[in-house]
């Protein structure tokens, strides 16, 4: 897996298409696709959230790498990344046993698909915008939405997730029987905390298409407050403007992660910058938190094209009209159930 570098002429139109914006799932019962929620976490038990990195296994010998733990002594809970397959989890720390300093264990994560992509997406040279993972290495054909909720007063674009919805439901012969179960959608879905804060309900009824089984959500980090300044030229905008300093970083992706968790969803180790726009020592401080940042290669309403493997980028948010018309343009052309792969299984497989 190797970035792909940006067309730098690209970089200059961020800045007006992102005038739209106003300002993984954790691993199921055996046999189910994975939901991406869990319990909800009580705000309480968040306020020693803290950033870890350490090799563990679970009692049946599965290596994890945690990256965040919380909760009171001896009640700590963990996020943890299954390296193989990218899936996040939520899990007590008493379930598993970690190593003090790295050995074996620690040699075994740092060799995983997941270190590997890490690694790359995080590795110079850093580029000023869509830095990182901009395209599915392995796709049979498929492509993946990825669908930025930054900050908003607008109506979010129901429509559009109910028509991805509908390809959950695989082609039926006339007359067959017994109508198959759904196959969820695989979408990454970029939230903000800003959005999750004034957009509740709407929050609710994709968690909702995620447990019907519609919707396989990979939750991706997008920050809390999605920093703009409308006069700032791009390459010192969003994250990169020379205010925001690596505590503001940090108070941006936390805070987005513990909003996600007291609303009862898994984080994954999917980050994306706002305008795609980045900075080589946020960038540094995203391989610190074992965040993986995501770019794109067909942002719609830059006229780029999704070709089998993109990873398209749109808007969900009410101000990408132009995005989201083309987007139901496209979903016309896929297959019914099979035209779409998520994150986690277009890097494992
Ligand atoms: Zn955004």
């Amino acid at each position: 897996m190797t970035p792909t570098r940006p067309r730098l002429a690209g970089v200059l139109l961020v800045l007006a298409v992102l005038a739209g914006c106003d300002s993984k799932p954790a691993d199921g019962p055996a046999g189910q696709p994975p939901t991406g929620l869990a319990a909800p976490v009580s705000a309480d038990s968040l306020k020693n959230y803290r950033v870890v990195s350490r090799a563990c296994q679970t009692h049946d010998g599965q290596p994890l790498r945690v990256f965040r733990t919380w909760g009171k002594a001896g009640e700590e809970r963990v996020l943890a990344v299954n390296p193989q397959t990218f899936r996040t989890l939520q899990i007590p720390a008493q379930e598993l046993t970690c190593e003090t300093t790295p050995g074996p264990l620690a040699a075994q994560v740092a060799n995983s698909p997941f270190a590997r992509t890490l690694a790359a997406a995080t590795a110079p040279p850093y580029l000023p915008a869509n830095h990182g993972l901009t395209h599915l290495p392995t796709t049979q054909g498929r492509l993946l939405f990825t669908v930025d909720l930054c900050p908003s007063k607008a109506n979010f674009d129901q429509a559009f997730f109910q028509r991805l919805t509908e390809f959950s439901q695989p082609d039926t012969p006339a007359g067959a029987a017994p109508m198959p179960a759904p196959k969820p959608v695989p979408v990454a879905l970029a939230v903000s905390g800003h959005w999750m804060d004034h957009h509740p309900q709407e929050l609710a009824w994709l968690q909702d298409l995620a447990r019907q089984g519609k919707l396989a959500i990979t939750w991706v980090n997008h920050t809390y407050y999605h920093p703009i300044w409308p006069d700032e030229p791009d390459e010192q905008n969003f994250l990169s403007d020379p205010r925001v300093d690596k505590a503001r970083l940090l108070r941006e992706t936390l805070n987005t992660e513990k909003a996600m968790l007291t609303r009862g969803i898994t984080p994954s180790v999917f980050f994306r910058f706002p305008g795609l726009v980045s900075r080589a020592d946020h960038v540094n401080t995203l391989r610190e938190l074992n965040l993986i940042p995501l770019g794109a290669n067909a942002w719609l309403s830059k006229g780029e094209l999704a070709v089998d493997g993109a990873i398209v980028l749109l808007h969900g948010n009410g101000n990408d009209p132009l995005g989201i018309r083309r987007a139901m343009k496209l979903l016309e052309q896929r297959g019914k159930t099979d035209g779409f792969v998520s994150l986690e299984d277009a890097l494992t497989n």
